[in-house]
């Protein structure tokens, strides 16, 4: 399939494409209800969390010409339920290799059903290698014992996954920098929050610094980390009742016309369905 150009800007150094080519992502559901991205190179296939059942998961690899039995890690960014559901059945019944930091496999280990997983450890702040893709993980502050997102990286082109954050902190900015495509929690607005029907410790715990990320905090970050690089965000893990998909999505491109970013996307993801499959490719010299 031929690429096609996103933008005639030349200082744009990749092209979203949706043939096989270059780093792949697409994201499997989003939400509360689970979280789940597929990312893939031509040879190598990684999940970000695992958050939807087995059966699920199949189904959703199924609908973007993917599949479970090519899947070469499962990489989880904390311990909460809506990242981890389908991860025993990946791991026992399709052989996939769990990946997680000591903080996460810790703190699922004191649980019976979890506590003979094996893991594959990986430290955050230190790059390990899944196939031909490298994997960055780097703390995000969430209330988990050692939660993290993730850059991908392939081939010169990055991929960044990062939900579950109360706060964008220096580090989380320094490693969205060169993204080309980036996947980014806009959890809630601050009015929708403030106006819900939950209680109110959970409305702190939400807006907290370890809780989850607003529309304009998200917008914010957006501002400070945008450039020429970046090509397609995927805004990530929308409160169901604390959010609207449009006021997600007028957030963050408001933010980014005001930045003169024209250039870049902004999507949205579901928990429903899978979202676009994004890819990018490096330029041709
Ligand atoms: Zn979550
Ligand atoms: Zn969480």
């Amino acid at each position: 399939m031929v690429a096609t150009p996103i933008s005639d800007n030349p200082l744009i150094t990749a092209t979203v494409t949706t043939d096989g080519h270059g780093l792949r992502l697409c994201v499997l559901a989003s939400g509360s209800s689970g979280n789940c991205t597929w990312v893939a190179s031509a040879n190598t296939a990684v999940l970000i969390d695992a958050g939807l059942s087995g059966r699920r998961i199949k189904q959703r690899l199924e609908t973007i010409g993917g599949s479970i039995d090519a899947l070469q890690a499962v990489c989880i960014s904390h311990e909460h339920q809506d990242h981890i559901m389908g991860l025993r059945v990946l791991q026992r019944r399709h052989n996939v290799p769990a990946y997680a930091n000591a903080g996460t496999a810790e703190a699922l280990a004191r649980y019976p059903d979890w506590a003979d997983l094996p893991w594959n450890i990986f430290t955050t702040g230190h790059p390990f290698t899944v196939g031909d893709l490298t994997l960055k993980p780097f703390s995000v502050p969430h209330d988990a014992y050692d939660p993290v997102g993730f850059i991908v990286e392939h081939d010169g082109l990055r991929a960044g996954i990062v939900t579950d954050m109360g706060m964008a902190t220096g580090l989380i900015r320094e490693q969205l920098r060169n993204c080309q495509l980036i996947v980014l929690e806009s959890n809630h607005d601050e009015l929708l929050l403030r106006d819900c029907n939950r209680p109110w410790s959970l409305k702190q715990r939400i807006r907290g610094r370890q809780g989850h990320l607003s529309n304009q905090a998200a917008a914010n970050l957006l501002t400070e980390i945008a450039g020429p690089t970046l090509q397609q965000i995927l805004l990530a893990h929308l409160s169901d009742d604390c959010n609207e998909p449009d006021l997600a999505l007028a957030s963050a491109q408001a933010a980014l016309e005001a930045g003169g970013h024209t250039h870049i996307r902004v999507g949205l993801t579901y928990g429903d369905r899978a979202s676009e499959c994004c890819c990018c490719v490096a330029p041709v010299p």
